[in-house]
């Protein structure tokens, strides 16, 4: 997978479509869901987040077709994952991240439907502390994988719901973790 497989795709959609069911997932992909998920039990643990309920974590869940890699469904508790970010080469860590900082955050469809740009703030730098804790990166990994995402975004024909300022997303971010500025400013 080349370019597209970075493009951190988020959107915060509290339903997101459910389209076909998947077909059984292969041994392959359900090995790197099993290890998505225990990246979020571990996410959980370091937090202390999410217990005042069961489940304590969000559920995963596949679709065949979703308008980005990852969605964040507040209400309904879980995370979608489009199939293909299990496939391999994929890489899924920034687009996952950055959807558990929003359950981490509690973001909800209430909290955000009057400022989706700042949750996506929020989410997007959360997102480091989520990839330093869950996969054991460096912060400065953690940095370039979600400003590399960020970047990648950039090329969208169609900026997705809450990201519809995808340049000034990644300038708010470049910002506060010190990155070069994007040229489309
Ligand atoms: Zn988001």
């Amino acid at each position: 997978m080349g370019v597209a497989a970075l493009v951190l795709g988020v959107a915060c959609a509290s339903t997101a479509q459910e389209a076909q069911r998947p077909s059984a997932l292969t041994p392959a992909e359900i090995a790197r869901l099993t290890e998505l998920s225990e990246v979020a039990e571990r996410v959980r643990l370091a937090y202390g987040a999410g217990c005042v309920a069961r489940p304590c974590v969000p559920r995963l869940v596949v679709a065949e077709e979703l308008q980005a890699v990852a969605v964040w469904d507040g209400p309904g508790f879980r995370i979608w994952l489009q199939r293909r970010a299990l496939g391999p080469g994929v890489e899924p860590r920034p687009a996952v991240a950055h959807e558990m900082s929003h359950w981490l955050l509690g973001h909800t469809e209430q909290d955000c439907a009057t400022k989706p740009f700042e949750c996506e703030m929020a989410a997007n730098a959360e997102a480091v502390q989520v990839l330093i804790t869950g996969w054991a990166l460096t912060r400065e990994e953690a940095i370039s994988l979600m400003y590399a995402s960020l970047m990648a975004g950039l090329n969208r024909s169609q900026p997705l719901r809450g990201h519809d300022t995808p340049c000034r997303e990644v300038a708010v971010f470049a910002q506060a973790f010190n990155r070069p500025l994007p040229a489309c400013q």
